[in-house]
């Protein structure tokens, strides 16, 4: 990794200046290069939700410019992260006042697992659709998304694509050009990189009309002054991520099979994540109806066992989650839904302690019953 001690503004036409710009450049060629696509098309921001909005928000106003006011067609599921389902509802909505919103939501459908079901959308046109966009992985159930498929409809239609890669990259190959969406978005602190830095991966050909105003800088899609050792330790987290990664895949997928039998012999579990139909190795998502989420997960946490209800992005609302509620789960079974996600600090103790835990807490939080 690059020194990255003292580095001042990578714009400054002094010589810390520019060896900052070159420490910049190195973790964007270094980025580029781990995840297929061309330097130029490496975008640097602040965060997984900040690529979201500046993708999502920049291709559909970018629609506007560039196919005319009647592309105000906006796919998306529900079963999306905030940072995407937020961003469509607010450019959905009646911004302005008077009766006008600029876009339309067309949800696109999901089955049980939470995957989009490509043979039920519309047929895409780029004269009506100004942009699709899709997770790769959902981040409570893990599971994967059919992102190449829509990729392919997506470009064969003229419409841009974005890709929600935050709970992907450094887990997954990930192959930007091979793919072929418009977008893709990333954030370091999923694969072990500094918290606040994201990735935007951009094509060049993607119309992209920036909601943030500023100096112009990353490509004048993400202006503000850049972060060279955010940077840096974001390339370094992904090379040594992708490194890992077959390793890791195999080591996680031993502790989920584990848990994921332990859980089905739980008498009524319910079972989210779908290993059979393509999942992430790290995720567990799973609900036992007459427990209270918040229950299963206060015990843990007494237990020692870091664990959440649902979203760990939205953890603290006590609510049932989106996603289960959009795969159609029932409100009051998806209330006693809990997530776990094992990771590189994850040892087979933890596990082993974990899966000797779960029944007796099941138990536990089914005496104590339902908040009214
Ligand atoms: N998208 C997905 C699928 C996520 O899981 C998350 C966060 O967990 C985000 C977006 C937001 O990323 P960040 O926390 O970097 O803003």
């Amino acid at each position: 990794m690059a020194d990255t001690g003292m580095l001042l503004n990578p714009a400054g036409q002094y010589a810390s200046g520019r060896h900052a710009q070159r420490v910049l450049e190195d973790a964007r060629e270094q980025v580029a290069e781990l995840l297929g696509a061309d330097r130029a098309e490496v975008i640097f921001t602040a965060s997984g939700t900040e690529s979201d909005n500046l993708a999502v928000q920049g291709l559909a106003y970018g629609a506007k410019k560039s196919r005319g006011p009647a592309a105000r067609r906006i796919h998306a599921a529900t079963t999306e992260h905030p940072a995407i389902v937020e961003t469509v509802d607010w450019l959905c909505s009646d911004l302005m006042g008077g009766g006008a919103p600029q876009f339309d939501h067309s949800e696109m459908p999901v089955d049980e697992k939470g995957r989009v079901r490509v043979s039920e959308l519309p047929e895409l046109e780029a004269s009506v659709d100004a942009v699709m966009t899709c997770m790769w992985a959902n981040n409570e159930t893990g599971n994967l998304q059919p992102v190449a498929d829509l990729a392919g409809r997506a470009a064969a239609a003229g419409v841009p694509f974005h890709v929600d890669a935050v709970q992907a990259v450094g887990h997954l190959p990930v192959d930007f050009h091979a793919l072929g969406s418009s977008t893709l978005a990333a954030s370091a602190h999923k694969f072990g990189g500094p918290k606040s830095m994201g990735i935007l991966l951009a094509r060049r050909d993607a119309v992209l009309v920036s909601p943030l105003r500023g100096g112009g800088q990353e490509r004048g899609v993400r202006s503000g002054t850049a972060n060279p050792q955010g940077a840096a330790g974001t390339a370094a987290a992904l090379a040594a991520a992708v490194s890992e990664m077959e390793e890791e895949r195999r080591r996680l997928s031993v502790f989920r099979k584990k848990v994921l039998s332990v859980v089905g012999a739980i008498p009524q579990s319910q079972i989210y994540t779908d290993p059979s139909g393509g999942a992430l190795p790290g995720h567990v998502h799973v609900a036992f109806p007459g427990a209270e989420g918040d229950s299963l997960i206060m015990l843990l946490d007494v237990a020692g066992v870091d664990a959440s209800t649902g979203s760990a992005c939205s953890a603290g609302v006590n609510r049932a989650s989106h996603v289960l509620t959009g795969m159609g789960v029932p409100v009051e079974v998806a209330r006693g839904a809990l997530r776990l996600t094992f990771g590189t600090a994850t040892t087979a103790d933890d596990v082993d302690r974990l899966c000797s835990l779960l029944p007796g807490v099941v138990d536990q939080a089914r005496a104590a019953g339902m908040a009214s």
